[in-house]
């Protein structure tokens, strides 16, 4: 779930605008006065708000519109392109490429989340066949190490670090040096985020640079600081080649919004995003997909990755199929829960957003995932695949329960979530499927 309270705001002011029967200057400015609030609650700094109001006003304009244009798209088209210019971060300044040594270096204050991040991007890269390593060059920090060391081991990703050596720019270059032996091709060098003076951080941080020559500086950051991110990143920019930026907790904090504008406002590329505190809670950060989502009108593209990514392809066509015709069956339920919690995966559709998810269904945590997962595997292909609400009867409510080793309640429990789920999905039916190679053009303009 990304920014589900801006993202709610905006998609309901332009559904009051789309609900008018005429749409006129009066309609046009309610709208805009509901986005510049829901900005500004999300701590974007004022004078963009004033600045993307402006425009759109200027390119919206009633006398020239000549009668028949669509001025509902026209309205969302300068809405969609406003917010993208507001949020474009441009390009990192290096791309690392699979099966190339390249070395990536982390840096970012204490608490940011910097070393969930470097985990994160790890797992992120490994996951796609990619053979990162973790060097744990943090020695300020008492207990960084075994954080990364849990978390690499838990990912199964290889690390170097010491309990002894007190030097991080000693550790940096043998880390890199040993994994550069073992053909890692994305070396990840976590550095230390606090010092009693930001000078001795920024020099640190220049010889750990200097020692391990990184192909690419990525800057860490809290999404929770708001527009304060801008001084934040200008400052590291200023004492580090700071070539990308990750913005963390974007799932936690209302200031979310005002971060990534305010860091794009620095010119800084941000390229991930953090969505919680799992491994796995991690997304590639585009901003045309991200304000279409924001907007209520689906990412494809994410969609469609997270369906390559986990989901047998004989059942890919058919998990899209069965979506858009609104029957939603167990085998969908397990698919969408092999691509994450349900309230982000299905955010990622057009006409779905995190506020429109039925009362009490709540975002499933890991461990609720994989207690889901192994009662779905206790299910027959008939059970996993009926459309027949009555099929699942006192006696196979029992069976799965006892295959699973779970209780009666459980399987209840996950039924009643799986229906509520359905109950939604039924009345969302009808969107589009894009054709095969319309995929990323839909994401990218807004026709989906
Ligand atoms: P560091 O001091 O910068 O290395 O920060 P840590 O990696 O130790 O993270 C600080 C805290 O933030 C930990 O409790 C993390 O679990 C948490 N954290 C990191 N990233 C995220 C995120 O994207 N969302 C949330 N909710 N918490 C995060």
């Amino acid at each position: 779930m990304v920014l589900a309270q801006l993202g709610g705001s905006i998609s309901r002011a332009l559904q009051q605008m789309s609900n008018a029967t005429i749409i006129d200057e009066k309609v046009l400015s309610d709208c805009l006065n509901e986005i510049s609030r829901a900005l500004l609650q999300a701590d974007v700094q004022f004078k963009m708000v004033r600045d993307m109001q402006s425009n759109i006003k200027r390119i919206v304009n009633f006398d020239d519109l000549a009668a028949g244009h669509n001025k509902r798209r026209i309205i969302q088209q300068a809405i969609f392109n406003e917010l993208c210019k507001m949020l474009d971060p441009g390009k990192p300044s290096f791309t690392p490429k699979k099966g190339k040594t390249s070395v990536i270096m982390f840096v970012g204050l204490q608490g940011s989340g910097k070393t969930t991040t470097c985990t994160k991007y790890a797992y992120y890269h490994q996951k796609k066949g990619w053979k990162p390593a973790l060097v744990c060059a943090d020695t300020f920090r008492a207990g960084a190490f075994d954080q990364l060391k849990q978390n690499a081991t838990k990912a199964k990703i290889p690390f170097y670090g010491s309990y002894t050596e007190s030097d991080p720019v000693k550790i940096a270059a043998e880390g890199v040096e040993r994994f550069k032996k073992e053909n890692c091709d994305l070396i990840i060098v976590d550095t230390s985020g606090r010092h009693k003076q930001e000078a001795a951080l920024f020099e640190e941080m220049r010889q750990v640079s200097e020692a391990t020559k990184p192909d690419l500086v990525i800057f860490v950051m809290d999404g929770g600081i708001g527009q304060a991110a801008f001084d934040q990143a200008q400052a590291f920019k200023q004492s580090v080649a700071v070539g990308a930026v990750i913005v963390t907790k974007m799932d936690g904090h209302a200031k979310g919004g005002g971060a990534l504008s305010a860091v794009a406002a620095t010119k800084s590329p941000v390229i991930f995003i953090g969505t919680g505190e799992h491994m796995d809670e991690f997304e590639v950060f585009d901003v045309k997909p991200f304000v279409s989502r924001l907007l209520g009108m689906g990412d494809w593209s994410g969609f469609m990755d997270k369906i390559h990514e986990v989901v047998p392809t004989d059942q890919q066509l058919e998990l899209l199929q069965k979506l858009s015709e609104g029957t939603f069956t167990l085998r969908q339920y397990q698919n969408i829960l092999k691509m994450g919690p349900s309230v982000q995966v299905l955010s990622m559709l057009p006409g779905f957003s995190a506020e429109s998810m039925p009362k009490g269904h709540e975002k499933e945590s890991q461990a609720k995932i994989k207690r889901y997962m192994v009662m779905m595997d206790s299910m027959t292909n008939a059970e996993l695949d009926s459309t027949n609400p009555k099929l699942m009867n006192e006696s196979r409510i029992r069976r799965i329960a006892r295959g699973s080793g779970r209780q009666v309640s459980d399987v209840m429990d996950m039924l009643e979530e799986y229906k509520r789920l359905a109950n939604i999905l039924s009345k969302r039916k009808g969107f589009k499927i894009p054709k095969k190679g319309e995929m990323s053009a839909l994401s990218r303009n807004m026709n989906a």
